[in-house]
């Protein structure tokens, strides 16, 4: 169903960046009836606004600011436009804000799910439009992950939208209230822009702002600041439901495997119950969740050596969560390295056959490999750590796992590209010659 075109007549909005979701956010503002103006600092992405009205934004009469995710309004410094904005007391909100007012103002009653947690958001959101889609329930999922909100189609009363949140994106919401809401995990990340984990903490806690009994409130237990979290979430009227990794799964599928994905199985299948699925049908999703691009994928299984694309670990935390769940690993790994680099890994040594580093910051790998004794080489490039991999693993690793542990900026357009052209070079090497 398409949003009619006179929902946001009289409105006014500014959109501020113009990437993934600040461009389908105008056009569909637009086509809702909307006076926006967009503003982007790059004049190359001014330049693919040729449909929209280019402007800087001024906030006299203006009903919102739409910001870029990517874009600060407090910390470390607000963009001025944003700062103009709040100075004259225009709301600054993220796209979802205005996906929730936009069904709303079409006269649907269609429920929002919204998953937020340092790790495992892409993850359970999947998982959970997976399961949707299994009991034959209608669902568009999308926002951090995937389709960006605005770009969403109307749902109908019994449709359910499933919203992936960043904590950039909980900042910025005014009326949207999600009727089922899940906090997976909490840990260090993006405190530049949240100040301290405090700050951090709070602005994920948004993800439960609004919620009425009828409403449930999904919480990981795992780690300190989440049980810190539950607790506060006693104090609210929804019905709080606590997970854990330590939880026993409803049912359990190969694309989920380890610990971790036990936290995701828990918090979708806690969310599914509170949208009234029956426990068969979230059993057998689970059980036939086909799993999401980088995260762990299994590109092949060459002379018995599975090949696993887990491009999307960026930082030790989640390659931890990849190490754990096999043996025997040929590893390769490197990049641009994050703060603290794998110091943290040093209990998956004995998992390490061999690694295979790449790009800029081997070096910083290399030296905490040789402290753990983990036989290493400087391969350079993916090329040649897949070409060395191959000839390796056969006999005596049980998996190859690409697992970077580091950004991939340094020789990549991002994790993606990366991901991509791992399994690219996997699947030449399982062609027969
Ligand atoms: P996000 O969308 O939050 O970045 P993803 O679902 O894309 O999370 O998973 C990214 C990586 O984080 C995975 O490859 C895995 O290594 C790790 N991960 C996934 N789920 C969890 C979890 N519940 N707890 C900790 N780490 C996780």
């Amino acid at each position: 169903m398409n949003f009619p075109a006179d929902i946001f007549a009289g409105q006014r909005f500014a959109v501020l960046g113009l990437g993934r979701a600040g461009l389908p956010a105008a056009r569909a503002l637009v086509a809702m009836g909307a006076t926006v103006t967009v503003w982007d600092d790059k004049p190359e992405a001014r330049a693919a606004a040729t449909d929209l009205t280019v402007a800087e934004p001024v906030p006299g009469g203006l009903d919102g600011l739409i910001l870029s995710p990517g874009i600060p309004h407090r910390l470390p410094h607000a963009h001025p436009f944003a700062a103009a904005a709040i100075a004259a007391g225009v709301p600054i909100l993220t796209d979802a804000e205005l996906l929730f007012r936009a069904v709303r103002a079409a006269g649907s009653q269609a429920r929002f799910v919204g998953i937020t947690g340092t790790n495992g958001k892409s993850t359970t959101t999947a998982l959970l439009a997976h399961v949707l889609t299994t009991a034959g329930i209608p669902n568009q999922a999308g926002a951090n992950l995937g389709t960006a909100a605005l770009a969403l189609p109307l749902l109908g009363h019994d449709g359910v939208y499933v919203l992936e949140m960043s904590s950039y994106m909980l900042e910025r919401l005014a009326t949207l209230r999600f009727s089922a809401a899940a906090m997976l995990n909490l840990s260090a990340d993006h405190l530049d822009r949240h100040g301290d984990m405090a700050g951090y903490a709070m602005a994920k806690s948004q993800i439960y702002a609004r919620q009425t009994e009828a409403d449930t409130a999904v919480i990981g237990t795992d780690d300190t600041l989440s049980r810190e979290m539950a607790n506060r979430l006693d104090l609210l009227p929804a019905s709080v439901v606590r997970i854990s990794q330590n939880d026993l799964p409803i049912a359990t599928g190969p694309a989920l495997p380890g610990a971790h994905n036990v936290q995701n199985i828990a918090a979708a299948t806690a969310l599914a119950q509170a949208l009234g699925v029956a426990d068969a049908a979230i059993a057998e999703a689970i059980h036939s969740y086909p799993g999401l691009p980088h995260r762990q994928e299994h590109v092949a299984t060459i002379d018995g050596v599975a090949w696993i694309n887990d491009s999307k670990a960026t930082n030790a935390d989640s390659t931890a969560c990849a190490l754990a769940c096999y043996e025997r690993i040929v590893w390769i790994a490197g990049g641009t390295a994050k703060a603290g680099g794998i110091d943290s890994l040093a209990g998956f040594a004995q998992h390490i056959v061999h690694a295979l580093l790449i790009g800029r910051d081997a070096p910083i790998l290399a030296a905490t490999l040789r402290r753990q004794g983990v036989a290493f080489q400087d391969v350079g490039t993916l090329e040649a750590a897949v070409a060395i991999a191959a000839r390796m693993a056969p006999g005596v690793a049980e998996v190859v796992l690409l697992s970077p542990a580091c950004a991939s900026w340094d020789q990549f357009t991002g994790f993606d590209q990366r991901g991509d052209r791992f399994r690219e070079l996997v699947q030449t090497l399982a062609e027969p010659v």
